[in-house]
């Protein structure tokens, strides 16, 4: 939870430890004795805001006052793919890098992929945005294997489309299987990240040897001369997919004219929990709507008396029905389209969905459930919303509301909803 990660980031500016790269992680699924509990406190905007404050000294309120710690030295880094087959997935993952870079993020790592328009589209789209840091690009020694695991969706967020296995399995016939032909096809990535602009690159790939590591270093510096010569070589595109930019039909890149995305179709239904819901919103959940005046008296006089447990139960079941409510008492509700994320998405994501949904299914469940944030996407976007989903930071649950009635939190100034709507806190009854 958030005080292991404090805990440990101090362990690690102990050791000298200076850059990090901060990305969502993967889901859990064996340990000791069974399956681990998940625990997904806090996301990575938090983490980055933590090292942030961090290092210009983290202030706490102790039994004499306010103590500040010593100030960490930390790079912290974040993590964007570019590299989503649907609309509402790409999109949110550059909702989720704007989010990352604000809460301060210092530099970008790319996933890994090997769509040569993909990449260009990236390292564009953060430059269009005016974000003024580095960006690395990442390259990986891929083997067959790795590419088949990527290519059934094994490896969480990393693509090889049907066209690369193929052309991997060809190579894989040579007397050295392929090894020639992967390290000079790490070495055109280098040529191309760097004559794109990238300002460095993550180099990978299982048993590299130094020499090996020389060689893309090397090579990779003679092709970033002649880099626009061989990137048709890098046409790997996931069929069907969305680009952020219109083609560049003389290059296979990208022009800088972004898609039009009004009037493309939505990547999932929306369903009819959220026409209620909105329904419900403008009844009574925001300050002069009818309801707004009676719900925060009702609010009021129920908050620590008998009263409460009933309104409480009464409230929870309500949501249960609606949304798999999980009691969390912070409700993010409103933050996410509707969807709730600590029942919908197994990592409990409340800023955006992380970097391991596929074809727009969730990364734990499969086929058997939508991401919730592409669900929370097409919901907004019907309505030509869906750009709310960046527009702010959502903190992580405060869990002194665990098990309390959410609209005694919300409607009595308590919860982060509340506070960032400016909703007038109340006096706690003596
Ligand atoms: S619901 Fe979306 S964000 Fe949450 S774990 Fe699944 S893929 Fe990731």
């Amino acid at each position: 939870n958030r005080n292991q990660i404090e805990s440990q980031l101090y362990a690690m500016d102990r050791a000298n430890v200076r850059s990090l790269l901060v990305m969502t992680g993967d889901y859990v699924y064996t340990g000791f004795q069974g399956r681990p509990k998940p625990v997904f406190d806090i996301d990575v905007m938090h983490v980055v805001q933590l090292i942030k404050e961090m290092n210009a000294g983290l202030e706490y309120k102790g039994m004499k006052g306010t103590i500040k710690h010593q100030p960490s030295d930390f790079f912290a880094g974040v993590a964007a793919s570019p590299f989503k087959r649907t609309e509402a997935e790409q999109m949110l993952q550059y909702f989720k890098l704007k989010k990352k870079i604000e809460a301060g993020g210092e530099f970008v790592v790319s996933q890994l992929g090997y769509d040569v328009r993909k990449i260009h589209e990236l390292i564009q789209f953060i430059r269009q945005q005016g974000w003024d840091l580095p960006v690395v690009g990442n390259i990986y020694l891929l083997p067959l294997g790795a590419a088949k695991l990527m290519n059934r969706n094994g490896l969480p967020g990393c693509v090889a489309p049907d066209k690369l296995v193929a052309d991997l399995a060809k190579e894989a016939e040579a007397p050295d299987k392929g090894k020639e032909a992967r390290l000079v096809r790490a070495a055109k990535m280098y040529g191309f990240l760097k004559g794109m602009g990238y300002d460095g690159v993550h180099i990978g790939g299982h048993g590299m040897t130094y020499d090996q590591l020389e060689f893309i270093l090397d090579k990779g510096e003679e092709y970033s001369k002649n880099w626009m010569d061989y990137i048709h070589e890098f046409d790997y595109p996931i069929p069907g997919g969305y680009y952020y930019y219109e083609k560049d039909e003389k290059t296979g890149l990208n022009t800088d004219r972004p898609v039009e995305r009004k009037g493309r179709p939505l990547d999932t239904p929306v369903e009819f929990t959220y026409r209620l819901s909105t329904f419900m919103h403008n009844m009574m959940l925001e300050p002069g709507t009818p309801f707004w005046g009676p719900m925060r008296a009702i609010a009021k006089a129920v908050d620590g008396t008998s009263m409460e447990k009933p309104y409480h139960f009464f409230e929870h079941m309500a949501k249960v029905a609606l949304f798999d409510c999980k009691d969390c008492g912070d409700c993010a509700l409103t933050d996410v389209g509707y969807v709730c994320p600590m029942s919908n998405c197994p990592k409990n994501q409340r800023n955006g969905a992380c970097g391991g949904s596929w074809d727009g299914w969730c990364e734990v469940y499969g086929t058997k459930k939508k991401c919730a944030w592409v669900r929370a996407y097409a919901r907004l976007k019907d309505g030509g919303k869906e750009n709310k989903l960046r527009e702010y930071i959502v903190p992580p649950a405060n869990w002194d509301f665990y098990q309390k009635a959410s609209w005694i939190t919300f409607y009595l100034g308590m919860d982060h909803t509340a506070k960032r709507i400016g909703v007038e806190p109340v006096e706690k009854k003596k």
